[in-house]
C-alpha cells in the first residue's frame, strides 16, 4: 500500500437542492464522495460546481462546498467556477471571496459548459482574477466543447500569463488533441495535464515526454475514482512517479494541507 497521500484533484458537485445538473444530467452527494474515497483509500478530493450553475446561484454551490470542507477538513478542498460571462465585477468578486473567505485552491474555466473562448476578453478577465488571487486556473480542453476547447487555443494564454499555472483539464481529451496538449506542455512550463478522460497510452507518453511532475490524477465523479486510480497503475510509472501523479503534484501546485488518513486504523475501527 502506498505511503503517500492520494489526492483526487478535479471533482464536480452540483447544487445541493437539485437532483441533476441541468447541463450534464448527473450529480452526487458529499456523503457518496467521502464513502467512495474511503473505499478506495483516497485522502482528499477537490470539489467544484458542475456545468449547470451558470448564473449567480453558483455562490450557493460554492458555499455548500465550503461547508463540506469544514465538515471534512484536509479531505475536501474547494474550487471556484463562476461563469466567465457573468461580468468582470461579479467574477472578480466571487473568485476573490472564494479564495480569501472560503480558502478555495484554484479556479475552473469551463469552455464547454459556458461557451467561452479561452482567448476572449471575458476569459482574460477570469485569468486576471486568478493572478490577483495567486491561484492556478484549470481550463476545460477536449473534443467535447470544440472549437473553444482545442488545446492550441491556450498558446496565447500560456505566453501572456507566464506567472499563471494553467491545468489543461482532460489533457486534450483524446487522440491528436492529447498529442497537441503534450506538445504544448513540453513547450510551456506553466502548463499542467489533468488525466481524466485521457487514454492510458497518452498519459504514459506525457509522463515520458513532459514528466511526472506535471500530471495530476482526478476522477470528476465518485463512480470514476477506482478507474482513475487504476489508470495510473497501467502506465508503467515508478513508485516515485506515482507519488507525484496521485497526490504530490496537487499538494505542491495547490498548496494543500491534506489530512493523511491512517487506513489500517480506520478500517479496523470501522469493522468493530
Ligand atoms: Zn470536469
Amino acid at each position: 500500500m502506498p505511503d503517500y497521500p492520494i489526492v483526487n484533484a478535479h471533482h464536480h458537485i452540483g447544487h445541493p437542492d437539485d437532483d441533476q445538473d441541468s447541463v450534464f444530467q448527473w450529480s452526487e452527494s458529499v456523503a457518496q464522495i467521502i464513502d467512495t474515497m474511503d473505499e478506495n483509500r483516497v485522502d482528499a478530493s477537490m470539489l467544484m460546481p458542475l456545468g449547470g450553475e451558470n448564473d449567480r446561484s453558483v455562490t450557493e454551490v460554492h458555499d455548500s462546498i465550503y461547508e463540506a470542507s469544514e465538515a471534512y477538513p484536509g479531505r475536501i478542498f474547494g474550487i471556484t467556477a463562476p461563469n466567465a460571462h457573468l461580468g468582470r465585477e461579479f467574477v472578480h468578486e466571487e473568485i476573490t471571496r472564494c479564495v480569501e473567505e472560503l480558502d478555495f485552491k484554484y479556479a475552473k474555466l469551463h469552455t464547454l459548459a459556458w461557451g467561452v473562448d479561452p482567448t476572449s476578453d471575458v476569459a482574460y478577465d477570469f485569468y486576471d482574477a486568478c493572478v490577483e488571487n495567486d491561484i492556478p486556473v484549470m481550463i476545460h480542453t477536449g473534443p467535447h466543447g470544440m472549437p473553444f476547447s482545442v488545446p492550441g487555443m491556450l498558446i496565447p494564454v500560456a505566453e501572456d500569463y507566464p506567472e499563471l499555472d494553467i491545468v489543461m483539464a482532460h489533457m486534450g481529451g483524446a487522440y491528436t488533441l492529447t498529442q497537441e496538449a503534450i506538445i504544448l506542455a513540453k513547450r510551456y512550463e506553466n502548463l499542467y495535464l489533468d488525466t481524466t478522460l485521457a487514454l492510458n497510452m497518452y498519459v504514459r507518453r506525457a509522463m515520458e515526454e513532459v514528466g511526472a511532475d506535471r500530471l495530476l490524477m482526478a476522477a470528476e465523479h465518485s463512480s470514476n475514482i477506482p478507474v482513475a486510480l487504476t489508470k495510473i497503475d497501467c502506465i508503467g510509472a515508478s513508485e516515485d512517479q506515482k507519488r507525484q501523479i496521485l497526490g504530490g503534484n496537487a499538494i505542491d501546485l495547490y498548496d494543500l494541507d491534506v489530512a493523511v488518513q491512517d487506513w489500517e486504523e480506520k478500517e479496523i475501527s470501522a469493522a468493530d
